[in-house]
């Protein structure tokens, strides 16, 4: 056997096996598309067999076994433009066109090409050309529409076809010009075109793993960090945009099953959540019968809701359950405007992707469930601390005011006519305003904590504030120095919150520095920020602690046991305030011992003389991103 002989049959191996193949799957999946490739190879193989046949059976050339054969050649060109028409929108009168002129060709080649071989000659080539050409050049623009594998079976597909119109013509061409004499070119070059077809339309399993992979991955990529994504209409849209884009389809969509009701929820072009009984549409047919749906006309197969899928480019669509061993949790489906050309491709996908999307949805949901669960140990931890903490600072004040009132009345009733007890009396109205303190602490941190306290902001000179903090504090006969700057420090800010800021710092360095000695205040602006200080030489804080001593209920290990009363709110309060003003709060060890609280807030500096300019605007209108992280968990 010659090589020459050996390109030949393997030739005809490949065309038949082709036939053989798509006709197959023509059967278990009968489809427009899928009875159109049976057209094409089955006028190829036809074209194979019968020359082999009349070799065989030694006919000759017969003129009806020419005929036939140039018929079913011409078929192949025809076959592809049905192909093309398929899964593209091929103008509709290229078909209509394209039928008659197939039918005077295959007149021709039985009429015409004994007596006049040459014409028939010339006709072949240009039907092979111009049709052939065309259907070669859509299967190469559709290959660069589409992606993942239907774009790499496509590209095959448009090879194939250009390799096989080449083999074609050259043929023709070799009979027809006396100069060109390619003897083993058109075998050579249908072997690569069937080779090329063979991937197209009908790729071994190994190669389809291997180019289905990158979109597994892809969407695999996407979606992995979805059950994390606490919007759930956020994460819905996340899949559904991972999976349009691992099918390169015109778009995807997800029901979700309501617990008790038999509706779908869908997210809407808006973003807005819709319902629909679960029966609803397309992908509803496929949660109620949970099975895979595929609507290759989407219009016709759901009249109904035809304008809707028009409106959405949904032609074709295909839809699989969304479901785990014990729950049906809804519906994945994805949508084009053209029928798929490799169906048997989507289906294995889309039923991977409704696994994948089954898991990550439970995933979802477990991650919810721990979250509210957290959040609720959470608050129950928040209510033990407060009650125990008001329970055991409420009492003490409580038990020395109730002790006081009890002699005050043992006192009136042994002797009604006794001069006031004025010690015992000024103890009461002490300990009855701690108690107070301690109960607007504990509603204070509880309203912070729930955000309900929204803050009046306004320019204000910060030397008012301190000016008033020092003034209370002298008419208590206690002289703080307070240091400011001569001209005005106008900062945006609300002004009891913020002199409850300084007020309950100060308190703080009188309360931990056992010496007597006073603390001192100071003022400075300095780049766009005001910065008070307030400086103590008490016990100081741990450096350890430094941060923590912001927190709720935390008190510094160095003060518990003491004296001195405390429930560790004060600085939780001040810190949320300032925050509030898009400002800081830290503490500092105080050079030779004790502590520097320090609080920043965005000021102007403006002279003394000049009011604050009327254009001026209170910087909290333009928040750091640290002011958004507050406005966005208060
Ligand atoms: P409280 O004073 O009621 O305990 P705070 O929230 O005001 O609560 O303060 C929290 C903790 O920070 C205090 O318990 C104390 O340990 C520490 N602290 C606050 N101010 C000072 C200060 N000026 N010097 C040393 N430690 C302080």
């Amino acid at each position: 056997m010659t090589a020459l002989e050996l390109i030949d049959v393997a030739n005809q191996v490949l065309f038949i096996g082709l036939f053989a193949a798509v006709l197959w799957r023509a059967l278990k999946q009968p489809s427009r598309a899928s009875w159109d490739m049976v057209l094409l190879f089955g006028s190829i193989a036809g074209v194979v067999f019968l020359a082999r046949a009349a070799e065989v059976l030694q006919l000759g050339e017969q003129p009806w076994l020419i005929g036939v054969i140039l018929l079913l050649l011409a078929i192949a060109p025809y076959a592809m433009l049905r192909l093309v028409g398929d899964f593209s929108r091929t103008p509709r009168w290229v078909l209509l066109v394209g039928g008659p002129v197939l039918a005077i060709i295959g007149v021709l080649g039985f009429v015409a090409f004994g007596a006049a071989p040459r014409l028939y000659e010339v006709v072949a080539i240009a039907w092979f050309l111009g049709v052939g050409g065309y259907a070669a050049l859509a299967f190469g623009r559709a290959a660069l529409a589409t992606r993942g594998i239907t774009q790499r079976r496509m590209t095959a597909v448009a090879f194939g076809t250009l390799l096989f119109i080449a083999a074609i013509v050259i043929a023709f061409a070799d009979v027809l010009v006396e100069t060109v004499d390619l003897p083993a070119a058109p075998q050579v070059i249908s072997l690569f075109a069937g080779l090329s077809f063979f991937l197209g339309f009908a790729p071994p399993a190994w190669i389809r793993r291997a180019w289905r992979e990158p979109d597994l991955r892809n969407f695999l990529e996407r979606s992995i960090h979805l059950p994390t994504i606490t919007d759930e209409r956020r994460a819905v849209v996340e899949i559904q945009n991972a999976a349009a884009g691992a099918f390169g389809a015109s778009g995807a969509s997800i029901g979700l099953a309501v617990a008790g009701r038999p509706v779908l929820r869908y997210v809407n072009r808006a973003g807005d959540w819709v319902e629909y009984a679960d029966d609803a549409f397309i992908p509803g047919r496929a949660y109620r019968q949970q099975q895979r749906v595929v609507a290759l006309d989407a219009m016709e197969l759901d009249p109904e809701h035809a304008a809707v899928y028009e409106q959405n480019l949904a032609t074709t669509i295909i839809a699989a359950p969304i479901t785990t061993d014990e729950r049906r949790l809804g519906v994945l489906s994805v949508y084009a405007d053209r029928a798929p050309i490799f169906v048997e491709d989507d289906l294995w996908l889309i039923e991977l992707m409704a696994a994948h999307t089954a898991l990550l949805l439970e995933a979802r949901s477990h991650a919810t469930t721990t979250n509210s669960l957290r959040a609720r140990e959470e608050s129950a931890r928040l209510k033990e601390e407060f009650l125990s903490a008001a329970a055991h600072d409420l009492r003490t004040p409580l038990t020395v005011v109730l002790g006081q009132a009890e002699l005050l009345e043992r006192r009136v009733a042994r002797d009604p006519a006794a001069p006031p007890d004025a010690v015992g009396i000024s103890r009461m109205v002490r300990e009855a305003r701690r108690l107070r303190d301690l109960v607007t602490e504990l509603l204070d941190a509880q309203r912070l904590e729930m955000g309900s306290e929204v803050m009046d902001l306004e320019p204000i000179d910060l030397r008012t504030v301190l000016e008033s903090v020092r003034r209370r504090y002298h008419d208590q006969g206690i002289d703080l120095k307070v240091t400011t700057p001569a001209d005005a420090a106008i900062g945006s800010i609300d002004e009891p919150r913020f002199e409850q800021v300084i007020d309950n710092l100060v308190e703080n360095a009188i309360k931990y520095t056992s010496s007597g000695m006073l603390p001192e205040v100071e003022l400075a602006v300095d780049a766009g920020e005001a910065r008070i200080l307030v400086t103590d030489h008490g016990v100081g804080v741990p450096e350890e602690e430094r941060d923590r001593i912001f927190d709720r209920f935390y008190r510094a290990t160095n003060v518990q046991g003491t004296t001195e009363s405390g429930i560790g709110l004060g600085l939780y309060i001040c810190r949320r305030i300032v925050e509030a003003h898009a400002g800081r709060i830290w503490v500092e060890p105080a050079p030779g011992g004790g502590s520097t609280f320090v609080v920043v807030i965005p000021a102007a500096e403006a002279a003394a003389s000049n009011p604050a300019p009327a254009d001026w605007k209170p910087s909290s209108n333009d928040p750091s991103p640290d002011a958004f992280e507050v406005a966005a968990d208060a």
